[in-house]
């Protein structure tokens, strides 16, 4: 429940005025009035020009749905005190026959959620002030369509009348085109007053004959009903899906604004639009957005007609751009940050109806932080605060690839352009529902989701999609604000596109794409291509990876490389990579990481010839064959040990003895186990004598880890062998060395003390045969719950703990890693677990695994060098976990490196955060 709400006695305040240049609320008050609400506030007290209006608490939200959807009494006098304020403000009344008040009625929760909730505008119209209205204005058309439009979105959001089935239009867009169609309309502007008014009455006939219920006449009821409606659409399935994504608590809850309506439908002197302070997309300080002449609201966003972008304002109506420029300075000013925002023109009158920070990419997101910072709006450690941690992927996403690019063209195979609203390059099999981009991606196609507009209710599909393609709405439509919230790469507004759902093609450029063909779509530059295309790096890899690319080149590259410093500046854990070949090393060091935390030492046995070896091994039947065996493998595993030495330059690598189950690098064909016989000189009867005497029903809980070590001793002997002999040779070469030794999969005690002796003989005898010095740790992954709760006795002897946590999850939680994805997505739905604990740290489970294990291995070595290289590694929210919990450093993909560092940076400041407020409180 929300914690700032006024209480006098016994009485909750969840109604606050905004108006007349005051205001009850400010913006810090989002968690009480939502995100909407508290800007509306703000900006009412800063100045600008905020239609006069009142919001109602998410406080009322959360005791709405703890009360079965029942409102408390004291509410009606509150709203009733809030309308008759507004009615003196305004200096109109609702149903008056001679100055009728409208307002809208929106939604508006503590963090935007765009178009997932529901929205009344006009409401107060009916059939008496529909006349008053077109009487005064001297404007019929125009009051007509107000109507029409409350008529619809009332009907379809309050009275439920929506459409059925996948292939269905919505209903009263139906009979909209059905009505311009009869009077030869091309576009909604073209109908008149008298086409408005036979669509409201068949509107009002299509609510009657779908619900049985009368469009209500009287104002306050509409009011009430909307109020309703707005709080019922908090839980819709859409918003509970974004909600789900975006990790937004469903406890929440919303807050409902009801504002006096101004109109950008008042004819040419009047439009409405959607403009960010810069451009959301590339983050360059433009000021960027649209808007539609004689408009309201929702068309803009609604991409029903494409609108004009802001630049063109400035001749159309040079006045109200230069207001719109003077409060687009004036937000940024206030609000230090790039602000989204939506305006609407009244006759030549600017009224600002919204702000909030504005959604952007990973690209736009690192320059606008960056470039706030230069221009000393914000300081640096604010710019590491700002950029998502997870953003910094789509920065290091690839663009299609130019030579294939260049030959898609020639082969006049770009098909059209639109907007470019998403940035990235995506290939996929185009599908024009959001339920068959469901159903094939999960039968593990790319797809890309082509749509006229989308709608809120594309979620699910736009989620699965690699891409988003529109044939109408501009940059601020639904589909672009989610798919650059998601990192999806989106083009929109491709106008040349036809797109026919029912019979599933889209025509363009003469050709006709059928559901299933392959396209490909740029982002970035806004272009649709006919097939698949390759794709390139991003610059940040072209400059630290390819080396393609001139650093002095790249401007994106360079504000990367500026923000991850002032991240390296702040964080305190280290961060280290998992990596098992020397180019994968090199790599997750340009991107900065400065060890290795895990180099799976089996994932060297599988190429070329080694494999053999690594099978001579697993077959031979005495000590002395294992033995000869292990002694071919021993100079690949050198050469890669020096390899992977070299490439980390003095940095630590932390290798780890061999841990999956022999039988994994046997052949289980037949056909390969005769080649395997072959090679080896053995019988393929005796091949599959052995893969069937090594099989296993639970290989994950069985022979695998130390205790193949523990087994065959000469394992172990030949790795320590080869990690000590490598470390000599590279340290020779005058390359600093330093490597630690992992032992795998520990539970007892004495597992460990086993291997240990091992490593430290072979270690001691391989130094005396080369007379040559090295430093070397040995420790211990801790990855079984016996592992954890035995840490005091394991930190005797391990020198570092290593977090497996991919292992400590499917042990702790008895959930098989491999085999999970059968229920686990289920679970998510269900809210059983709120992330894939597989992706993000199960914090009270696996979490507090780790938490014991640190106190007890602190006990008998406080200075115990503890890390984690589970997939987790590269996980924000487990990184900052990992910070909290006093790891020395995480692990992670070499790609994740750049995400660990930011999220590692953010937690300090997070920890910092909450120490300030500790001490106000
Ligand atoms: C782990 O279990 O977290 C781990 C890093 O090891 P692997 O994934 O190789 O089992
Ligand atoms: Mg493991």
């Amino acid at each position: 429940m929300a914690k700032t709400a006024k209480h006098s006695g016994k009485t909750t305040k969840y109604v606050y005025f905004f108006g007349g240049g005051k205001a009850d609320g400010n913006g810090s008050q989002k968690p009480l009035l939502g995100g909407k609400g508290a800007n509306l506030h703000e900006m009412t007290r800063i100045g600008l020009p905020v239609p006069p209006g009142f919001t109602i608490t998410t406080e009322l939200c959360t005791y709405y749905y703890q009360n079965k959807r029942t409102y408390p009494k004291i509410l009606l006098d509150q709203v009733d005190t809030a309308l008759a304020r507004l009615e003196q403000v305004t200096g109109k009344r609702f149903g008056d026959r001679a100055d009728p008040l409208l307002v809208s009625v929106r939604s508006g929760a503590r963090e935007s959620m765009p178009g997932m909730m529901d929205t009344i505008l006009n409401l107060g119209l009916n059939d008496e002030t529909v006349e008053v209205l077109a009487r005064k204005s001297g404007n019929e058309r125009w009051a007509w369509d107000c109507y029409r439009r409350f008529v619809q979105m009332y009907g379809d959001v309050v009275m439920g009348v929506q459409k059925v089935g996948r292939d269905e239009h919505e209903p009263f867009d139906e009979f909209m085109d059905e009505l311009k169609q009869e009077v030869g309309a091309k576009q909604d502007v073209d109908l008149k007053a008298n086409d408005l008014r036979e669509l409201v009455r068949r509107f009002k006939n299509l609510i009657h004959k779908r619900t049985g219920k009368e469009f209500p006449q009287d104002p306050v009821k509409q009011l009430w009903g909307a109020i309703g409606a707005v709080f019922g659409s908090w839980m819709n399935d859409r918003a509970i899906v974004y909600r789900r994504k975006y990790n937004i608590p469903h406890e929440w809850g919303t807050a409902v604004n009801v504002q006096t309506m101004v109109f950008g439908n008042l004819g040419d002197t009047s439009a409405t639009g959607v403009a960010f302070t810069r451009d959301p997309a590339s983050g360059e300080k433009v000021f960027y957005g649209e808007y539609l002449i004689n408009a309201q609201g929702e068309d803009v966003v609604a991409g029903i007609r494409t609108p004009q972008p802001i630049a063109k304002l400035k001749q159309e109506m040079p006045k109200a751009h230069a207001e719109l420029e003077r409060v687009r300075q004036t937000l940024e000013k206030h609000f230090r940050d790039m602000q989204d925002f939506e305006f609407t023109i009244e006759d030549n009158r600017l009224y600002m109806l919204q702000t909030r920070n504005g959604k952007r990419t990973g690209l736009a997101a690192v320059r606008i932080a960056v470039e706030m910072v230069d221009e000393k709006l914000i300081g640096s450690k604010e710019a590491v605060g700002r950029v998502p941690a997870d953003s910094l992927t789509q920065v290091l996403a690839p663009v299609f690839d130019r030579a294939d690019r260049d030959r898609a063209v020639k082969e006049s195979r770009l098909l059209c352009r639109g907007l470019a609203a998403g940035p990235g390059a995506a290939s996929g099999k185009v599908v024009f529902n959001a339920e068959d981009a469901v159903d094939r991606a999960h039968k593990g196609d790319r797809v890309l989701l082509a749509r006229v507009e989308t709608s809120p209710e594309d979620l699910r599909g736009m989620i699965a999609a690699e891409g988003i393609l529109t044939a109408r709405g501009g940059v601020s439509s639904h589909a672009a604000l989610v798919a650059r919230q998601m990192g999806k790469v989106c083009v929109c507004g491709a106008a040349d596109i036809t797109i026919d759902y029912t019979s599933r093609v889209m025509l363009v450029a003469g050709r006709t794409i059928k559901e299933g063909d392959f396209i490909s779509i740029d982002g970035t530059l806004g272009e649709v291509y006919e097939g698949e295309l390759k794709t390139a790096p991003s610059e940040v890899v072209q400059v630290l990876i390819n080396q393609t690319l001139d650093a002095k080149q790249s401007r994106t590259y360079q504000q990367f490389a500026k923000l991850m410093k002032w991240a390296d500046g702040i964080r305190r854990l280290g961060i280290r990579t998992n990596a098992d070949q020397p180019d994968q090393a090199t790599n997750a060091i340009a991107f900065g990481a400065t060890g290795i935390g895990l180099c799976r030492t089996e994932h060297m046995f599988f190429g070329g010839d080694r494999i053999y070896a690594m099978r001579e091994m697993i077959l031979a039947e005495t000590k002395e064959a294992r033995e000869r065996a292990l002694a071919k493998l021993l100079p690949y595993q050198r050469d890669d040990f020096a390899g992977i030495f070299r490439a980390m330059k003095g940095f630590p690598v932390t290798i780890r003895t061999l841990d999956p189950p022999l039988h994994e690098f046997l052949p289980h064909d037949s056909d390969t186990q005769r080649e395997t016989a072959h090679k080896l000189g053995i019988s393929p009867e005796k091949v599959a004598a052995r893969v069937a005497a090594l099989h296993e029903a639970n290989p994950m809980l069985g022979h695998r880890g130390c205790r193949l070590g523990i087994t065959y001793p000469e394992i172990t002997e030949m790795q320590t062998r080869a990690i000590i002999e490598a470390a000599i040779q590279v340290q020779k070469e005058g390359i600093k060395v330093k490597p630690e030794i992992m032992i795998v999969l520990v539970g007892f005690p004495k597992e460990l003390q086993n291997q240990l002796d091992i490593v430290h003989r072979v270690a001691k005898q391989v130094m005396q045969e080369k007379k040559t010095k090295i430093g070397y740790l040995v420790g211990t992954m801790i990855e079984i719950p016996r592992g954890a709760l035995a840490a005091e006795q394991i930190a005797k002897d391990a020198e570092f703990f290593s977090f497996g946590t991919n292992d400590l999850t499917q042990t702790t939680l008895g959930m098989s890693r491999d085999d999970s994805g059968s229920f686990l997505p289920h679970y998510q739905e269900l809210e059983i677990v709120k992330n894939n604990p597989f992706a993000t740290i199960d914090q009270d489970g696996v979490g507090q695994l780790m938490q014991i294990a640190i106190e007890r291995g602190r006990k008998s070595r406080p200075d115990i060098k503890l890390g984690i290289c589970g997939e987790h590694g590269g996980d924000p929210a487990s990184v900052e976990f990992c910070h909290r919990i006093g790891l020395t450093y995480v692990s992670c993909s070499p790609f994740r490196v750049p995400v660990a560092r930011l999220a590692a940076a953010q937690a300090v400041l997070k920890d910092e955060k909450a120490a300030k407020t500790r001490e106000i409180s």
